[in-house]
């Protein structure tokens, strides 16, 4: 398997060949070189380099030193940014999470026996344009087999992260755990749980970007990963919802037919609240956004991303028959907001294909939601025809005022055509009255 050179870009090369002149030794490596051997597109090109990280500021202009206790540093060249970090060995690791002492080393082949796995331990020398790949990474990759480098109970052992990395590989690579590395996961699962909660949401989010990020999470279900990390998920494993088809495969499969980070984890755990509620209740919706307030916050997903994901979660659960109607269209638009609304429908979608049902309601409905937004009804107390001072101009005040107004919209939501001032103003002095006389009586 060939390094395709021709796709280095030249600044990587030069900053290889700055080294190089200076009389250190240069590599790319890691992930890029991986994605370079697989035809992809490289983001970001991590260096290695045999110079000492004072030397390699010895030989760049710009430097930013951003992580010289652990040898990298940041080289500005031509406008871009490259991490160059000095070959290093890794001492014990007592934690389970970060290597006791870093020291640094002279072969590269040392700093590539620290990697995680093999397809992630190659390195290539563009101005020698020799490959180093000690631990048969390209023939692995090849076969679309993980492995882990050296003894993967050992390598396991030292940083609980890699068995979750290793999870996600497999769905970003589309490559299978080999048997000794899987075997491994199992005695590893005390470390991980020492891993950080942001670590794991930046992983899961790495394999959304999966073509089917599924393959991940059915390997964090069959090694034990997902109990120690989502239980609420993993419950869904035991719910049955067709023939030797359970809640959680069902929801899997929503995950992979969903677009973009916040929908596949909107659609993963959509069904959590289905253990809590009686079979073919829509409150398992509202049930489960309950439920997963809490776990969001823990694994640290922004304010925002919990936000949209409990916002899907619990308004995906349509009822179509209702829906058939543009009040309640209206009422839907109110509740989601027009602006969520789109995403709610997709939600509703792949969880109907999920689960082999005809998705084409859903469609018809999008198209009604589309036009009904087209029309602008007023959906909230500030679209109304009136306002607060229109309240208070009837002698009404306090709580009322509010009261006032949410009867107007509830009215306007089922004739929007009534939202003129000429329509409204009696209405209001009419309610406002019966208001008044209700609070003397
Ligand atoms: P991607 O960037 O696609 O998520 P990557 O393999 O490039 O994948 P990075 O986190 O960018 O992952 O790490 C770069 C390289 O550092 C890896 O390819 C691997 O060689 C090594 N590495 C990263 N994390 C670990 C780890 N926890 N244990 C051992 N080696 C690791
Ligand atoms: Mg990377």
């Amino acid at each position: 398997m060939p390094v395709p050179e021709a796709r280095i870009p030249r600044e990587v090369f030069e900053v290889c060949d700055v080294l190089r002149r200076a009389g250190h030794r240069a590599w790319i490596v890691g992930g890029c070189v991986r994605d370079l051997l697989r035809g992809l597109e490289v983001s970001d090109w991590d260096l290695c380099t045999s110079a000492k990280p004072e030397q390699t500021k010895a030989c760049f202009k710009k430097v930013i030193p951003t992580g010289i206790a652990h040898g990298t540093v940041t080289v500005l060249w031509k406008g871009h940014a490259f991490e160059v970090t000095t070959l290093r060995g890794e001492g014990a690791y007592t934690d389970g999470r970060r290597p006791d002492e870093v020291f640094f080393v002279d072969d590269i082949r040392e700093d590539l026996a620290r990697r995680d796995f093999t397809v992630n331990a190659i390195a290539y020398d563009p101005v020698l344009r020799r490959v180093e790949d000690p631990f048969g990474g390209r023939e692995d990759l090849d076969a679309g087999l993980l492995r882990a480098v050296g003894v993967p109970a050992e390598r396991f052992a030292e940083d609980g992260l890699r068995i979750l990395r290793g999870a996600r590989f497999v769905a970003t690579l589309e490559m299978e755990l080999h048997p000794d590395t899987r075997d491994a996961f199992a005695g590893a699962l005390d470390v991980y749980a020492k891993v950080s909660r942001e670590r794991i949401r930046e992983e899961w989010l790495k394999a959304f970007k999966a073509r089917r990020p599924s393959r991940a999470f059915v390997v964090m279900r069959d090694t034990g990963i997902l109990a120690r990390t989502c239980p609420l998920l993993q419950a869904l494993d035991a719910i049955a919802v067709g023939p030797g088809v359970t809640a959680f495969d069902r929801s899997l499969r929503a995950m992979d037919l969903a677009e973009g980070p916040v929908a596949r984890l909107a659609a993963l755990l959509h069904a959590v609240g289905l253990p809590r509620v009686d079979e073919g209740s829509r409150a398992y919706a509202s049930v489960g956004a309950d439920l997963l307030e809490a776990w969001l916050r823990d694994f640290r997903f922004s304010n925002d991303e919990r936000r949209d994901v409990l916002h899907l979660v619990r308004h995906h659960a349509l009822d179509l028959d209702v829906l058939r109607d543009d009040v309640a269209v209206r009422r839907f638009l109110q509740r989601v907001d027009p602006k969520h609304a789109p995403a709610v429908l997709a939600l509703a979608k792949v969880v109907r294909l999920a689960a082999a049902e005809d998705p084409a309601t859903i469609d018809e409905l999008l198209e009604r939601v589309r036009a009904a937004i087209a029309r602008r009804p007023p959906l909230r107390v500030g679209d109304l025809a009136v306002n607060g001072q229109d309240v208070l101009a009837t002698g009404t005040s306090g709580r009322a005022v509010g009261r006032l107004l949410d009867a107007l919209l509830d009215h306007v939501i089922e004739h929007p055509e009534d939202n003129t001032r000429d329509v409204l103003l009696p209405r209001l002095n009419e309610l406002a009255s019966v208001l008044a006389t209700e609070a003397s009586a």
